[in-house]
C-alpha cells in the first residue's frame, strides 16, 4: 500500500477512532518551543503537549539519553529489573517524600495503581468496610474506568455500564463539606493539588491543610494526583512541596517523561508493602528506554536554576496576559501557579475559549483550553524569553481578530 502524499487530516477521519477532533495542521518537526507543520508554517508552542514537553521539543539532554539507551537495551519486562529504572526510582525518592516507586506508562495507570494500593491497604489493615474514595467535582484523573469514575466529570464516566463503586464527589475547596462527609469508612481522599483540566483551580491553604488533618483523623490516605502539576510545573519539583502538605501517595506522569510515555506512583515503604508480589503489575512499566529519558528529564528539571526559571517565566506570562487584558478586556482572572496558567474569560467572553485557541492556531500559536471558559498555558519550563514575547504578540493579534 502506498499513501503517496496523502498523509493529511482527512485520513484521520478515515482510519482513526473518532474520539478526538484534532486541528487541521499536522506538525512534523519541533525544536525547543517552536513547531513546524507539513507546509513549513512555524508555531510557538505554549501548549507543551498538555504539560508534557517540559523541556520543549528534542532537548539535547533527552536526545542524548534516548540515543544512548536505544543502542543498549529497550525492553525486558519486569521479570528482570534494569539500571535506568533503578536510577530513576532512586532519584524520585531523593527528591520527594517517597521511599518506594511503582512505574507505569501513563498518568491514568499511575492513578490506577494509587487507588488499588489504597483499597488493598484499607482491606488489609482496617477491613472491608473502609472502601470509600472521596474525590472532587471537576477533578481529572485519567481515562481508565476506575480513574474516570473517581474523576469528577460525568461526561467522561457515564455511559459505559456499571462503575467501580463507593466513590463520592465533593466540592473542591469546600472545607465544611469535606468535614461533614468524611468518616472512618473513608479509605482515601484523591485530589489534584491544583486542578488542571477542571479550569486551573488552586486549593486554598486552609483546604489543603484541612484535607491532611481530616485524613489523619479518620485514618484515610491522602493521594495527590500530580500528573499535571508535577516535575517542576508549578516551580517546585512537586506541587505538594509548595503547599506544605505531604500526601501518602503521589502519582506523576506527563512531564516526568518530557514526551516519552511513563508514569509513576510514589509512596512510603509502610504502604507499599501491601502491593505484594503478584498483586499489581505492568509489562512495559519501568522499561529501560522510558526510564533513561525520564532520568535525563529529572536531572535537568530538578536543578534549582530550572525551578527558579519557572517562577521568572510565570511573571513574564502574567505581565503579558495582563497587558493583553488591559487592551481587550477579555479575562476576569489570570490564575494558576508556575507554568500551569489559566486565563479565565470574563462574562462577555463566556464559552469562547475554543475561539481563542482556533484564532491562535491561525496566527501561529499553539495553546490549550481547560473547559469552555479558561485559556490554558502549559509551555516548556525552559521556553526562551523571546519565544514568550513572540507568542504573546501572536495571542494579541489572534484576540484582535475575533473581537
Ligand atoms: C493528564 C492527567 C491524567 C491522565 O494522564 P494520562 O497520561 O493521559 O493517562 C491524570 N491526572 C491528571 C491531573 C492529568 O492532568
Amino acid at each position: 500500500m502506498t499513501l503517496g502524499n496523502k498523509v493529511e487530516r482527512g485520513l484521520f477521519d478515515e482510519v482513526m477512532v473518532p474520539c478526538y477532533n484534532p486541528m487541521e495542521m499536522i506538525p512534523v518537526k519541533g525544536e525547543g518551543s517552536r513547531v513546524w507543520d507539513q507546509q513549513g508554517n512555524e508555531y510557538i508552542d505554549f501548549a507543551g503537549g498538555i504539560a508534557v514537553s517540559c523541556l520543549g521539543h528534542c532537548h539535547p539532554a533527552m536526545v542524548a539519553a534516548i540515543n544512548d539507551q536505544a543502542q543498549k537495551l529497550w525492553h525486558l519486562s519486569n521479570v528482570m529489573t534494569n539500571e535506568p529504572a533503578l536510577r530513576l526510582a532512586k532519584k524520585l525518592t531523593e527528591i520527594s517524600f517517597a521511599e518506594k516507586v511503582f512505574f507505569a506508562n501513563s498518568g491514568a495507570e499511575a492513578n490506577e495503581a494509587a487507588l488499588k494500593l489504597a483499597r488493598r491497604w484499607a482491606a488489609d489493615v482496617h477491613g472491608p468496610e473502609k472502601s470509600e474514595i472521596i474525590a472532587f467535582k471537576q477533578g481529572f484523573h485519567g481515562r481508565t474506568f476506575f480513574t474516570v469514575t473517581v474523576g469528577g466529570q460525568a461526561a467522561y464516566s457515564d455511559g459505559f455500564g456499571p462503575k467501580p463503586g463507593d466513590v463520592t464527589h465533593l466540592e473542591y475547596n469546600d472545607v465544611e463539606g469535606l468535614k461533614a462527609h468524611i468518616s472512618d469508612r473513608t479509605c482515601a481522599v484523591m485530589m489534584e493539588p491544583l486542578q488542571g483540566e477542571g479550569g486551573i483551580v488552586s486549593p486554598s491553604d486552609e483546604f489543603a491543610k484541612t484535607v491532611r488533618e481530616l485524613c489523619d483523623k479518620h485514618n484515610a490516605l491522602l493521594i495527590f494526583d500530580e500528573v499535571q502539576t508535577g516535575n517542576g510545573r508549578t516551580g517546585d519539583f512537586y506541587a505538594y512541596q509548595g503547599l506544605g502538605v505531604t500526601p501518602d501517595v503521589l502519582s506523576t506522569a506527563k512531564s516526568l517523561g518530557g514526551g516519552i510515555p511513563i508514569g509513576a506512583m510514589l509512596t512510603t515503604t509502610e504502604l507499599a508493602k501491601h502491593l505484594k508480589i503478584g498483586t499489581h503489575g505492568s509489562t512495559y512499566g519501568g522499561n529501560p528506554l522510558a526510564c533513561a529519558v525520564a532520568e535525563a528529564v529529572v536531572d535537568v528539571v530538578s536543578k534549582p536554576e530550572t525551578l527558579e526559571g519557572v517562577k521568572e517565566r510565570e511573571q513574564l506570562f502574567r505581565a503579558g496576559l495582563e497587558a493583553i487584558n488591559a487592551k481587550y478586556n477579555i479575562f476576569s482572572e489570570i490564575r494558576g501557579k508556575g507554568l500551569l496558567i489559566g486565563a479565565a474569560l470574563n462574562d462577555e467572553w463566556q464559552g469562547r475559549a475554543r475561539d481563542v485557541l482556533v484564532a491562535s492556531g491561525k496566527h501561529g500559536l499553539m495553546l490549550l483550553v481547560a473547559g469552555a471558559n479558561v485559556v490554558r498555558f502549559t509551555p516548556s519550563l525552559v521556553i526562551s524569553k523571546q519565544d514568550i514575547e513572540e507568542g504573546l504578540a501572536k495571542l494579541d493579534k489572534a484576540i484582535a481578530s475575533i473581537i
